[in-house]
């Protein structure tokens, strides 16, 4: 639904797609305020020592360089072909871009939305009006959103349009049980069980060394975890992995993780490959690891399971840094095992509970918002590059003025890129801006 400048626009979190998007919206001329729950990027920063998968050039978009460039001459962006960490790609370019004179002033870090509404209307008022049909409708109210700054006081703010990129994190990991529900245990000893990339070689690197973890999981978040816990094994003796998965693993990959044919993303695929070397290894015990050319015995410090799944686990505190998990497995390797760590990276799930009192539409299996999970699910692809938006239409939801963006907007599915959402910020500001053609990304100068 179109709205005139300089209307309001509040932006949910400012991770990468929240910070574009308060610039794109800047520079069309609206009055925006960006509420960030915790600090800059603040997702970005939990794994900020990983390596990126997709190039620098993948990860930023020509009016945020523009920006940046406008401001201070002597800045030198990566190269489009630099494969940054993290924590790099916010020092190099997602913190200069939040301090520019575009966004500076809008962003409110320490600031936790923590419910949306209608004001004066409830859920159930004018239900079915997408917006399309003429006469009153929803977005004839304001949005109403309660908000908490770090020192627990609440007030209200008030908005004309909500882009929602408060990614997927907010909403916690999905349990380790059996039907995606919590494993008997689970949720008492939810406080102890890792999840995420913690950094196994850098500042967490005593919690997991001489320890035996249960690794969670088939994806590259795993794998990632595994390659780190190896090379840890390596170093610290006594460091060792018993990684499980619910399933098989692909057929043909020779291990956990599903290998892309002719992977145009280097270090994915290079990724995928020494993870499942790794799993190899530890069945065979002594092989030596040949995938990177590091010779030196891996003596089984990796031991993969798959189709075994956590059926309870207890978890005990031996002192404040050191646990005992008790943990009953089903499926090929049933039994009661004793493990130091648990680490689970099954994936998040969003956190819809923001949204609850709006007319938003979510998708029975994946939780994102009905339109473009519908869409998407027409692409099937395995390999997340070959993804394209799914034009703005796929963007509007039943609340009118109110878009998720981001890696929320593919709910539970993995396979959301940076380049996607950049995509969906162009789409999402035609229907803003109400001209089809409208694209910043095209039109940009890149100096003073
Ligand atoms: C290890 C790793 C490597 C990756 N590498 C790549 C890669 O190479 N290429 C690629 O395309 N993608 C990659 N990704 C995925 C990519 O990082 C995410 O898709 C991206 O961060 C999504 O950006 P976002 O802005 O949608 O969400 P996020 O980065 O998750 O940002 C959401 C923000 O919203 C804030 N927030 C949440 N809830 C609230 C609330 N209620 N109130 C206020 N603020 C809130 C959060 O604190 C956060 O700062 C990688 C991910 C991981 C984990």
């Amino acid at each position: 639904m179109a709205i005139d400048t300089p209307a309001k626009i509040v932006i949910l979190g400012a991770g990468p797609i929240g910070l574009e998007a308060a610039l794109y919206a800047r520079f069309l001329g609206y009055d925006v305020a960006v509420f960030e729950a915790g600090e800059l990027a603040a997702s970005v920063r939990r794994w900020g020592h990983v390596r990126m998968f997709t190039p620098f050039g993948m990860n930023r978009s020509p009016l945020g360089l523009a920006a940046i460039q406008a401001q201070d001459e002597s800045y030198r962006p990566p190269a489009d072909d630099e494969l940054l960490a993290g924590r790099q790609w916010i020092d190099r370019y997602l913190a200069p871009l939040s301090q520019t004179d575009l966004l500076a002033e809008h962003i409110q870090t320490q600031t936790l939305v923590v419910a949306i509404g209608k004001e004066e209307l409830l859920k159930g008022d004018m239900p079915g009006n997408d917006g399309s049909e003429d006469g009153a409708d929803r977005g004839d109210w304001s949005f109403r959103i309660l908000v908490r700054n770090a020192d627990g006081e609440e007030r209200v703010e008030l908005a004309d349009a909500v882009i929602d990129a408060t990614g997927v994190f907010a909403g916690g990991a999905n349990y380790l049980g059996h039907g995606g529900i919590p494993a008997v245990g689970e949720l008492a000893a939810a406080d102890l069980i890792d999840t995420r990339l913690p950094d196994i070689l850098g500042k967490d690197r005593q919690h997991f060394a001489g320890k035996h973890t249960l690794l969670v999981g088939g994806g590259h978040s795993a794998a990632t975890n595994a390659v780190a816990l190896a090379q840890l094994a390596r170093e610290a003796s006594g460091t060792r992995v018993t990684w499980i998965t619910r399933r098989e693993g692909p057929a043909g990959a020779g291990g956990p993780i599903a290998l892309i044919a002719g992977d145009r993303l280097p270090e994915r695929a290079a990724l995928a490959r020494h993870a499942n070397d790794l799993t190899r290894i530890g069945l065979a015990g002594q092989l030596q690891e040949a995938s990177n050319g590091n010779h030196q015995a891996a003596t089984g410090s990796v031991t993969y399971w798959p189709a075994t799944v956590v059926e309870k686990v207890t978890g005990k505190v031996r002192s404040t840094a050191d646990h005992e998990f008790t943990v009953e497995l089903s499926g090929r390797h049933a039994g009661t095992y004793q493990f130091d760590r648990v680490l689970a990276n099954t994936g998040f799930r969003p956190s819809n509970w923001i949204i609850e009192e709006l007319q938003i539409h979510r998708c029975y299996a994946t939780d994102g918002p009905m339109k473009l999970a519908a869409a998407l699910l027409g692409q099937q692809s395995a390999d997340c590059l070959d993804q394209t938006t799914c034009g703005p239409k796929t963007l509007l939801n039943p609340e009118p003025n109110y878009y998720i963006l981001g890696a929320k907007s593919y709910g539970r599915r993995s396979n959301f890129l940076l380049s996607v959402g950049l995509e969906q910020i162009r789409e999402v500001f035609t229907i803003i801006g109400d001209r089809e053609t409208l694209n910043l990304y095209d039109n940009v100068k890149l100096s003073r």
